[in-house]
């Protein structure tokens, strides 16, 4: 063995290791499948849109959970109506999964935040960058909870020198920052040609304000619990509206998991600690069932899916029948780039 190769069977070794030690990449999960049903394509997405007559959202990510590797991506959605787009969310993936979508950056109109949990937020200034230098318009508008603006802005200073390398060279206006507006009551956010927007205060401590919104289209009404404790507010908001998109926590499958967890070691917490937490901020499948009922929705997305393991795999059935107990209208279990 000469000298050279030793570093390369070092690395190489070091790698395999490393393999075994990751089980979203051992696990028997086919590359195409996610837990529960087959992937949209982003070719079956562009068709998608291509052939839709009036508002059309979009699930860009329907992972709970700011956990990278899994199949599906964190929380992230687009609505396209009369050929503008509003992100609502930015979870790691969201801009990757907005090109996949088709549409053209030059189309986002406004960006909204729920929460400054990472599965919403952790993407919303690199969405800003990379969609300036592919075609957004600085006049893009941003919402979310406080201190948004100065998030907004610290971002902007951080990537300064990234944006005028790019501008200089490309002869680009730079993006300095973009107009935020801070949403910390509930009320209206904005209003525009196309759509009127609403937001409620929710329940997801030690998050606040943490939202829900409401985007009333000429067409169409979507409405979004955001991250939530079962809420009779979140009813009251979506009353009526064609789609409510909301958080789904299967408690079943939830505790297997961090049973499992625990059971491998290295994870310092007890399994009731972590299901009190779990109570405290996000809404139980059954739950999402009664408060789909009690609005009246026509169509319920079952959305930021706890637990998202790619180890576990849940089926769209698992997932709709607690719900489907409760609420009688149509249920969607959410998958990325799905079209409603
Ligand atoms: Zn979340
Ligand atoms: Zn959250």
């Amino acid at each position: 063995m000469t000298n050279t190769s030793r570093p390369l069977d070092f690395s190489r070794r070091h790698v395999l290791a490393g393999l075994a030690a990751t089980p979203a990449l051992t696990a028997a999960v086919p590359a195409t499948a996610q837990t529960g049903g087959p992937r949209w394509t982003p070719q079956q997405a562009q068709a998608a849109l291509k052939d839709a007559k009036g508002t059309k959202l979009v699930l860009l990510g329907t992972a709970g959970a700011p956990v990278p590797g899994r199949s599906r991506q964190m929380t992230s959605h687009v609505m396209l109506s009369n050929g503008s787009a509003y992100v609502l969310d930015c979870g790691m993936g969201v801009t990757d999964q907005y090109a996949r979508s088709g549409i053209p950056f030059s189309a986002l109109k406004s960006i909204f935040i729920t929460h400054h949990h990472a599965d919403h937020n952790i993407e919303y200034g690199p969405l800003l960058v990379v969609g300036w230098i592919n075609g957004m318009h600085l006049d893009v508008r941003a919402f979310g909870p406080p201190p948004f603006k100065q998030m907004t802005e610290d971002f902007m200073r951080a990537y300064k020198t990234t944006v005028d390398f790019w501008a200089e060279d490309l002869k680009m206006t730079p993006l300095v920052t973009i107009d935020v507006k801070e949403v910390s009551v509930a009320g209206s956010v904005m209003q525009d040609d196309n759509v009127k927007v609403s937001a409620i205060i929710v329940e997801h401590p030690p998050v606040k304000p943490a939202l829900a919104y409401r985007f009333d289209f000429k067409d169409r009404s979507i409405a979004f619990s955001g991250d939530t404790t079962p809420l009779a507010a979140v009813a009251t908001m979506a009353k009526g509206a064609d789609v409510l998109v909301h958080e789904t926590m299967y408690v079943p499958a939830l505790e297997k998991a961090i049973k499992d967890r625990i059971a491998k070691g290295g994870w310092p917490v007890t399994f009731e600690a972590v299901m009190a937490h779990a109570k405290a901020d996000h809404t139980p499948s059954e739950d999402v069932g009664r408060i789909a009922q009690e609005a009246g929705v026509k169509t319920l997305v079952l959305s930021h899916l706890i637990p998202t393991i790619d180890s576990i795999s849940i089926s769209d059935d698992t997932w709709r029948e607690p719900v489907a107990k409760y609420f009688k209208g149509e249920i969607i279990v959410g998958q990325d780039l799905m079209v409603v």
